[in-house]
């Protein structure tokens, strides 16, 4: 039996009982939250992203739901030293365990490992997709070796340029100190 799974709106119970897999390749523009904290738009980058379903027993032998998610992307954000944008790798490699309800989830999540989501035949997997890469992104993004030089050095380059135009103080002093008709 072959089921329709849709991202947006997924079964995650019949997609773990199924051991079904969905993988997709997006514009990174479909995610708005993701596109938002981007340096500029990038128009050709993609989120490319694998979901593998899979019933593992529970404490009472009951199946429980899991989800493995994999998903990647390099995109541009703002370098914090030189504010350029620099190319980042995101990448999301996790397990997700459903729980029945929200108060479940709630309590599951307090004491396991992995994260513990709440079942639904409508499961928003794109937004998870989202959620993921929104939090591996760096809390200072930056390039290991910036390209240009960076602000500080141009602001000190300002600075000098405003002391050369002033007169030296040693030259207006050397001025009164010239003897008349020297
Ligand atoms: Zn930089």
């Amino acid at each position: 039996m072959n089921r329709e799974f849709v991202p947006s709106r997924l079964d995650v119970t019949g997609f773990a009982e199924a051991a079904a897999t969905l993988s997709g390749s997006d514009p990174v523009a479909d995610y708005a939250r993701l596109s938002a904290e981007l340096a500029e738009p990038a128009s050709e980058a993609q989120v490319r992203w694998t979901v593998q379903g899979e019933n593992r027993p529970g404490s009472e032998g009951e199946p429980v739901a899991w989800l493995h998610l994999h998903a990647e992307s390099t995109l541009p954000f703002v370098c914090q030293r030189c504010l350029a944008p620099v190319s980042i790798d995101l990448e999301v490699d996790r397990w997700f365990r459903f729980a029945a309800d929200e108060e479940a989830a709630a309590i599951e999540d307090e004491e396991s490992d992995e994260d513990v989501l709440v079942a639904a035949r409508d499961f928003d997997l794109k937004g998870l997709i989202e959620d993921e890469l929104l939090m591996e992104i760096p809390v200072t993004p930056r390039h290991e070796v910036c390209p240009e030089p960076v602000q500080l050095s141009a602001a000190d380059d300002d600075f000098e340029e405003a002391n050369e135009a002033r007169p030296n103080p040693f030259a207006v002093l050397g001025g009164l100190k010239k003897p008349k008709g020297g």
